[in-house]
């Protein structure tokens, strides 16, 4: 299967055509071999329009959901970008594109080193990779300039705004279990401005920050 054809087809009717044309964003995902991160039965399905599972029971977002989500957080290659939800690590390989590093934190262990060979096949040396619960942030590392979240939570986990840098951005999708807002937070003068961007429907993020789950 002609995989380059399928991520161009792919930019063009499911990311540039509902408008997305930030072009540092559009060549990440033509580049980025999304096939590589997923399993191999599912592989034929890598450039379709929706979700597919990663095992686990945890899923690897819809394309444009993650070129959305990663527009949003407007990357330069300057910034030091926090990750929760490795999950496939296809998400960590389009940020690693587009930052300066990436840290990203996966609560389960085989995802996440499944995600950490895929990263290192694909050759990124600007990546740190760690399992654990990721509503506590990586404090050793932070603050952080950008910090994604891609997985459900009823509240923004309080160690993850403390570790987002002033005029920082933070997104994620805010929300009880059924379905979700995608959420863009923004910090000022050490206050959080909100913004809603659409309606979406993510895995839960379970863990210490994230009140629901406990
Ligand atoms: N960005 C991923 C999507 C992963 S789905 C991709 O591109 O494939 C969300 C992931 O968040 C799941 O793998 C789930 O295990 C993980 N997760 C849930 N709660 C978490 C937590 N507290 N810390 C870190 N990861 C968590």
């Amino acid at each position: 299967m002609d995989y380059a054809q399928l991520r161009k087809i792919m930019v063009e009717e499911q990311i540039a055509a509902r408008g997305i044309n930030n072009q540092r964003v559009l060549d990440a995902f033509l580049k980025v071999e999304r096939h590589k991160f997923i399993p191999k039965e599912l592989e034929v399905n890598a450039y379709a329009d929706f979700p597919l599972p990663i095992g686990e029971g945890q899923t690897i977002s819809q394309p444009y959901i993650v070129a959305l989500m990663t527009d949003t957080l407007g990357l330069t290659g300057e910034e030091r970008v926090l990750e929760i939800g490795t999950g496939s690590g296809y998400q960590t390989a389009i940020l690693a594109e587009l930052a300066k590093e990436v840290y990203t934190v996966e609560r389960l262990i085989d995802l996440s080193e499944r995600a950490e060979n895929a990263l290192k096949e694909a050759g990124y040396t600007n990546i740190r990779i760690k399992s654990g619960d990721g509503t506590q942030g990586w404090p050793e590392f932070a603050p952080f300039d950008r910090i994604i979240v891609t997985a459900a939570s009823p509240n923004i986990p309080k160690p993850l705004v403390a570790q987002l840098k002033e005029n920082g951005r933070l997104i994620l999708p805010l929300g009880e279990s059924i379905s979700q807002i995608l959420t863009l937070v923004e910090k000022h003068n050490a206050k959080i401005n909100t913004k809603q961007i659409c309606g979406c429907v993510f895995v839960p993020l379970i863990g210490k920050y994230s009140t629901e789950a406990n």
